[in-house]
């Protein structure tokens, strides 16, 4: 049995991406976990544009604030492409292996107006040798291509759904560049994040809150339980679609629990893969469970409201070398 989720633990809802008034965003931290917070999320991270966050002292026990920022080299003249990178707390095990002092709160960073693969790779090995978690943000947005990631080092996820890039540009979603990513071999798991500016206010309909989640499988809303979970994969992602419930692999069948959907599709490498629609319209659908075909080398499922709202897991790797996914690594 392989599964998506760690056996145990609850569900915590956050959004891994969002600025302040510390850099281009329009509110002040606290007025923004408040948002959040009254709004019934369980974490928050600050990623500021190369300035570190870290008000984690203001948890409490029913929110979590993360350390953390976005690290973006100044737009390159002539050059549309350009990164932008999630550096989101590292693990237990992470900080225990890191070479290079972990950032402080307020340490800013003097980035090059530089695009090139070799200096965006030393942006990533800064980083990570600084105990970070590493995350590519919106690639469409970011006229990014799959062979790009692809050369890059250090990175755990990528986001697939970007809800201020949704909103504000139309150029939110990032799935073929994640899926071109996953049938080459690449292992980046699927974020959708808000990136929220508050360009707009809340109620206003460019409002850019609310849009993009993560619900992460964790055994508690402690740092370190939540950025375990984070790095395993031990969530699914959602921009305001139905709830995933479990997802495994199980005696060669695949199967997708969730509270009612209109439609759920299984993906891998190959074209028309699984899906089912259901008969009528509204929400009638709570499951699905097929056959593997046997050359998988990963499955991933997706699932829609009566609203086209999405939600998706991570991919589940099939490969004979694989352990039993998330369950596998706590021995739980
Ligand atoms: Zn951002």
């Amino acid at each position: 049995m392989k599964t998506a989720f760690l056996k145990c633990g609850n569900f915590y809802r956050g959004n891994l991406h969002c600025h302040t008034a510390r850099s281009d965003g329009r509110l002040q931290p606290e007025d923004l976990a408040a948002a959040y917070r009254e709004r019934g999320y369980d974490f928050l991270c600050f990623t500021d544009h190369n300035i570190y966050t870290d008000l984690s002292g203001n948890s409490t026990a029913d929110f979590l604030i993360l350390p953390g920022m976005e690290i973006n080299p100044p737009p390159q003249p002539g050059n549309d492409s350009e990164f932008h990178f999630l550096a989101l707390p590292g693990t237990r095990r992470d900080r225990e292996a890191a070479t290079l002092p972990p950032y402080v709160h307020g340490q800013e960073l003097r980035l090059q107006a530089r695009h090139d693969a070799d200096y965006l790779q030393s942006l990533l090995d800064d980083a990570h040798a600084r105990g970070s978690l590493l995350a590519l943000s919106h690639p469409y947005w970011s006229r990014v291509e799959y062979d790009q990631v692809l050369a890059l080092r250090h990175l755990f996820a990528i986001d697939a759904y970007n809800f201020c890039s949704a909103v504000i540009e139309n150029a939110g979603e990032s799935f073929s560049c994640w899926d071109a990513v996953l049938r080459r071999g690449g292992r980046l798991w699927g974020l959708a994040v808000d990136d929220t500016h508050n360009f707009y206010p809340l109620n206003a309909p460019g409002n850019d809150a609310f849009g993009g989640y993560t619900m992460v499988k964790a055994a508690s809303l402690s740092q370190d339980d939540v950025m375990e979970a984070i790095a395993l994969g031990s969530f699914y992602s959602s921009a305001g679609g139905p709830e995933i419930k479990d997802f495994y692999i199980r005696d060669g069948r695949a199967c997708l629990l969730c509270s009612p959907a209109e439609r759920i599709y299984f993906s891998s490498q190959a074209r028309q893969y699984r899906w089912l629609i259901a008969e009528q319209s509204g929400n009638s659908l709570t499951g699905f469970e097929c056959d593997l075909r046997g050359d998988e080398l990963y499955i991933r499922a997706e699932c829609y409201d009566e609203r086209g709202r999405r939600s998706f897991t991570n991919p589940i790797w099939l490969s004979a070398e694989d352990g039993d996914g998330a369950s596998d690594a706590t021995g739980s």
